[in-house]
């Protein structure tokens, strides 16, 4: 199902690339729920997890281990945790977020503006 992630795959809209290879595509979130949250997903359209093909599947949690140890170094956080929800774009996605509690993790996405998400990006991606 086309959703505005392929849109950002195709480069109608812009975003924050952190990392890409054939399969996988991976991008700053735009609401954070912590600076640096990060989004794995495949190249090819599935919307629920449980759907997409194994070989997708794998490559994006094979770069999400990568991407994770740079966001990991980046940020200086705890522990970089992940979750797989769908609720609101329906193209499989893998979030990956800095936390250094659990509260970190449950807390509310914020809005970070363009500059500090490019700064962020940067960041993620020197330590790739
Ligand atoms: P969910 O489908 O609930 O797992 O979450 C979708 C995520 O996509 C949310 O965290 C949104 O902030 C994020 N999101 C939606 N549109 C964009 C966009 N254009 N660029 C980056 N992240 C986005």
């Amino acid at each position: 199902m086309s959703s505005i992630f392929t849109k950002i795959l195709n480069g109608d809209i812009p975003s924050h690339k952190i990392y890409e290879d054939d399969l996988v595509f991976a991008f700053l979130d735009i609401n954070p729920v912590q600076p640096g949250h990060t989004l794995v997903i495949p190249k090819n359209e599935c919307d629920h997890w449980l759907d997409v093909p194994d070989s997708s599947y794998l490559a994006v949690m094979r770069a999400a281990k990568v991407i994770g140890k740079a966001i990991h170094k980046a940020t200086g956080c705890k522990r970089v945790c992940t979750r797989i929800e769908g609720y609101e774009v329906p193209h499989f996605h893998y979030h990956l977020i800095p936390t250094n509690s659990t509260s970190d993790f449950e807390a509310k996405p914020q809005s970070m503006n363009g500059e500090q998400l490019a700064k962020m990006a940067e960041r993620i991606k020197n330590k790739i």
